[in-house]
């Protein structure tokens, strides 16, 4: 017969007697979580399950409910991320409204553990809402870092060159998209996108100078040349055909949303809804709100922090220590730095060192168990 699994806990977390749902609880409502990001993205917790107290329960799901204090319960929280219990991470459960573009929906969606709802741009229109990074983010390539860029900042005349040929490109596009949608406006088709009507004028102009230069050579011949309307069509229609470069007729009436998208750059924003659990998060927070992430998912991953965490300040204060901001060694680095103290404590009073070390590591919080740990570790 199965049977309920405890995860064994530090006997020091039976203390007194206090109801963990006593602690002031965050009002919570969506509409005002949501958080501009980027210059037309945003972000909201539009739903979620659980807090400290479940991920509490869950770990303590054989012991029976609230006879544990205050106190420990956090404490548990950090024990179990420092020990990587992690399925009680899991039981809070998060749903996020998430706007952004598209180059970032490809790096957010790299976590397979998230369950994601997006815009669909077979069904609906796509909006004109593009990203174009402002002059402390649009910067060069760094040159010990093939993922990154560099902390210098452009010149006013490069940013605004800058500018300017990523805002022609999404214009083009983006006008090019609704041309192929076929969209009417009032009784009149979309006109023709500006990149294709040079296009058409330069070919139109060319066919011209090659009916001129006709009539001139007509007229070295003492000939008459006169170029009619016919004439002229006949030829741009030549020209367009040798370069081959067509318009539509006029009784086009578009192509699917699901084709016509194909135009669109990665910049252009789209919206999903995300679920995922606390754990997962922690994993995506982890990788992208690290300096090595790139800065535009890395402000979604600093905002989902800051949105979370009135719902489980202490699991994301226990992320923080053990994980987030903790470093790991692996066993050649351990070997060193068990190296680097013993060296250190030649001819040393041991115990002088440990008291030290001792009080240091109360000071930054540590419980008695993790001072043992960090002792037994590095053989102090
Ligand atoms: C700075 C940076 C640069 C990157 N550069 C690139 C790149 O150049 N090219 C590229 O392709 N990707 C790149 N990535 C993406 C990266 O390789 C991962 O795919 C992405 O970060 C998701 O990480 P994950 O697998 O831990 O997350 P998730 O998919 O959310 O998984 C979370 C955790 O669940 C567990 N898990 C999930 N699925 C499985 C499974 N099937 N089996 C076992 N365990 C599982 C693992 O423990 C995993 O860590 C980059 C990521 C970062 C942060």
């Amino acid at each position: 017969m199965s049977k309920w699994v405890k995860i064994e806990v530090p006997d020091d977390f039976d203390n007194e007697f206090i109801l963990s749902h006593d602690r002031e609880m965050p009002v919570w409502n969506p509409e005002d979580t949501y958080v501009n990001v980027l210059d037309h993205g945003y972000i909201g917790l539009v739903d979620f399950m659980g807090d400290d107290e479940a991920i509490v329960r869950s770990a303590r799901v054989s012991y029976g409910k609230g006879t544990k204090k205050v106190q420990s319960d956090r404490n548990l929280i950090r024990y179990l991320l420092n020990n990587y219990h992690m399925t009680p991470i899991e039981a809070c459960e998060f749903t996020f409204h998430v706007k952004a573009p598209i180059f970032v929906f490809r790096q957010l969606m790299r976590h397979r553990n998230g369950v994601f709802n997006e815009y669909s741009a077979r069904y609906s229109e796509m909006s004109d809402d593009f990203y174009i990074p402002n002059p402390e983010h649009m910067l060069p390539q760094s040159p010990d870092n093939k993922q990154g860029r560099t902390d210098e900042v452009l010149s006013d005349t490069n940013y605004k060159a800058c500018w300017t040929a990523i805002e022609q490109v999404f214009e083009d596009s983006y006008m090019t998209y609704k041309h192929l949608l076929g969209t009417t406006e009032g009784d009149k088709a979309t006109a023709l996108p500006d990149i294709l009507e040079q296009r058409k004028k330069f070919l139109e102009e060319a066919a011209m100078q090659g009916l001129l230069k006709m009539q001139k050579t007509a007229k070295n011949r003492g000939e008459e040349l006169e170029i009619t309307d016919d004439m002229i069509s006949e030829k741009i229609a030549d020209y367009m055909e040798q370069q081959g470069f067509a318009t539509v007729s006029d009784d086009f009436t578009g192509i699917a949303k699901e084709l016509a998208r194909i135009v669109l750059p990665v910049s252009v924003y789209s919206q999903l809804y995300w679920k995922c659990d606390l754990l997962s998060l922690f994993n995506f927070i982890h990788l992208r709100a690290d300096p090595h992430a790139q800065y535009e998912i890395r402000v979604y991953a600093e905002a989902i922090l800051e949105m979370i965490r009135p719902i489980v300040p202490w699991a994301i204060e226990a992320f923080e220590d053990y994980w987030m901001n903790a470093t790991s060694l692996s066993a050649m680095e351990t070997t060193i730095v068990e190296k680097l103290i013993s060296k250190a404590l030649t001819g040393t009073d041991k115990s002088i060192l440990k008291d030290d070390i001792i009080k240091d590591m109360k000071e930054l919080g540590c419980s008695k168990r993790e001072i043992d740990d960090f002792c037994k570790k590095f053989s102090i």
